[in-house]
């Protein structure tokens, strides 16, 4: 049943890659090749037969765009323009993204392996998120000079005579390394605050999937967005090492993993230069008895199966009040066994009998890689070893079930009973895996939901408002959901802040606040003449 994928899903999609964007690196307003002339393979998940071949920027790569972005910032024209004025140039790029979604979206499913509707759902959210932060330039220039205090003198406040002010400087030649699994969302939610700010930004992409981004080098340069002001250098780790640890680089947002979070802040900590981390996650579903079943099944699934279980705020920790578990469990088991599998998620498209967007897991897709599915099913080894139950799945599909053969396939799986300490309840997976223990009291829902060193998302259901509320207060996260219904979970929106506790990360982004990370904060302080006086000079 193997799905031949020298067909047109696949030859369409290598049909966009042929274009410049997508076979060079984007240095100083230039599209060039590697100095070292490397590529990368990249697979299409679904049946990992070769997609693409990218170009391996290496650290001399990686010098070069610093070094572009170095002139850039000595030379102050991006800088020293109005925030408003840079956030019309980038608002082109969030146009570009719109315009190209549905090219962008078969890219990704081919990348990623997620379903084509999905993947243009997320773009379309991506283009919608810039958009945000354009719409937030003039009040980036509104808070220039902003005055501390104007009272005066009294019970803490500046003295009368002083004239301070606030100002949001840019922080200068940034790195921003992203992950694979929303590619273009979680790339362009760096960039487009990034380049709004005023700094000179350096884009590093997940080599596990990253084609759509390299997009943006395209976007950039049709947006004239300055010579060395952005730069897109594909590559692996030691790129993003050496974009890390250069001296110059005063910033690295950074969006993966706790492990490579935690070699950032190490690789950042002798320049002390600024860090804005948003890492893994093992986020809990607390389910009370009181909760409608079907609802509390369909955002169990949601929860666990969207994207593959391959996202950051991935519901992977069920934790179910006592009397509710059995029949949650039952029905879960029922309605995950009869979930399809997405064998071209290219062309997912056309299978329009199911409303996608309603249910988010109308389809099993693939996992990313080769070695993501690997490390998946060595943590379904480790906990079927150590007698961890398993109430669906385990394991790898036969290829009859997906219809297709090659691809990187897991069931979705469910594994009960587990042991507080086991790795399937303290580690992130990132697959379909989804690790259920049971409560009694609010007491103890609390203790489940804080019970791993992770920080990022929870969802407590009830359909009693104010026990949702104790409970959701007290879950330590930087997103929570309390909800009767399960609606909006995993949902976010571009003016709300999100971030981690504990091993989750360092820093917010989204809202003005996620703007505010990518400005150093500054005082400036007139006392013998006043502001005015020198806006008077500045202009006259
Ligand atoms: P990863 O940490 O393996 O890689 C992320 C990026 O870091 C890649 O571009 C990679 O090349 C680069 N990198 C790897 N080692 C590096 C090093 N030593 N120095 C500098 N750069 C290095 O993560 P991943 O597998 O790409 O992504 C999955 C992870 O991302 C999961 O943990 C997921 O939870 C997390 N994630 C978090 C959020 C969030 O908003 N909190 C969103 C999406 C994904």
């Amino acid at each position: 049943m193997k799905l031949n994928t020298n067909t047109k899903s696949l030859a369409k999609v290598q049909a966009h890659l042929v274009a410049e964007c997508f076979n060079k690196l984007f240095i100083g307003g230039k599209f060039v090749d590697p100095i070292d002339g490397e590529k990368f393979p990249t697979y299409y998940p679904a049946t990992s037969e070769l997609l693409h071949e990218f170009p391996r920027g290496k650290t001399n790569d990686v010098e070069a765009a610093i070094s572009a972005a170095e002139a850039a910032w000595a030379e102050g024209t991006w800088a020293g323009m109005a925030a408003a004025k840079r956030a019309e140039i980038v608002f082109n790029m969030a146009q570009g993204i719109e315009d190209n979604v549905e090219m962008l979206a078969e890219i990704e499913a081919a990348d990623v392996g997620k379903p084509f509707r999905q993947a243009a759902m997320t773009l379309g959210g991506a283009a919608g998120e810039g958009k945000y932060w354009c719409s937030l330039g003039a009040a980036l220039d509104a808070e220039q000079d902003a005055p501390v205090n104007s009272g005066g003198g009294e019970g803490g406040v500046p003295p009368a005579e002083w004239d301070v002010v606030y100002r949001r400087d840019p922080i200068g030649v940034i790195g921003l390394i992203s992950a694979w699994n929303y590619p273009m969302n979680v790339a362009f939610r760096k960039v487009a605050p990034a380049l709004v700010a005023g700094n000179c930004s350096i884009l590093k992409p997940s080599e596990i999937a990253g084609l759509s981004c390299m997009f943006l080098g395209k976007l950039a340069q049709d947006a004239d967005i300055p010579a060395g002001v952005f730069s897109v250098v594909t590559g692996d780790r030691d790129a993003g090492a050496a974009l890390a640890s250069a001296p110059s680089v005063s910033m690295i947002s950074f969006t993966g993993s706790s492990l490579t979070g935690s070699k950032i802040m190490v690789a950042c900590a002798p320049k002390l230069s600024q860090v804005a981390l948003e890492l893994g996650g093992k986020s809990a579903l607390v389910v009370f008895d009181d909760t409608d079943l079907d609802q509390a099944v369909e955002t169990t699934m949601k929860g666990f199966l969207t994207n593959g279980g391959q996202i950051c705020t991935a519901h992977t920790r069920l934790v179910v009040q006592d009397g509710l578990k059995a029949p949650l469990l039952d029905k879960l088991k029922e309605q995950i066994e009869k979930l399809p599998f997405c064998n071209d998620p290219i062309t997912e498209k056309d299978r329009g009998d199911r409303a996608w967007e309603a249910g988010m897991t109308d389809v099993v897709q693939p996992v990313v890689c080769e070695s993501q599915h690997k490390k998946i099913l060595g943590f379904l080894d480790e906990a079927k070893a150590a007698g961890v139950e398993v109430l669906t799945g385990g394991s790898v599909p036969d290829a009859a079930t997906v219809g297709n053969s090659g691809g990187y396939f897991i069931q979705p799986t469910v594994l009960i009973n587990v042991a507080r300490d086991a790795d399937v309840w303290q580690k992130e997976v990132f697959g379909p895996v989804l690790s259920v223990r049971s409560f009694s009291t609010e007491q103890e829902a609390v203790d489940e939901a804080n019970s791993t060193a992770f920080g990022l998302a929870s969802t407590v259901m009830s359909s009693d408002p104010a026990k949702a509320m104790r409970v959701a207060n007290r879950i330590r996260a930087g997103a929570v959901y309390a909800t009767s219904t399960g609606e909006g979970i995993l949902a976010e929106h571009p003016a709300v802040s999100r971030g981690g506790f504990g091993c989750s990360g360092v820093g917010r982004e989204l809202g003005i606040g996620g703007l505010h990370e990518y400005t150093e904060l500054k005082t400036v302080n007139y006392t013998g003449f006043s502001l005015a006086d020198a806006k008077k000079q500045r202009t006259g």
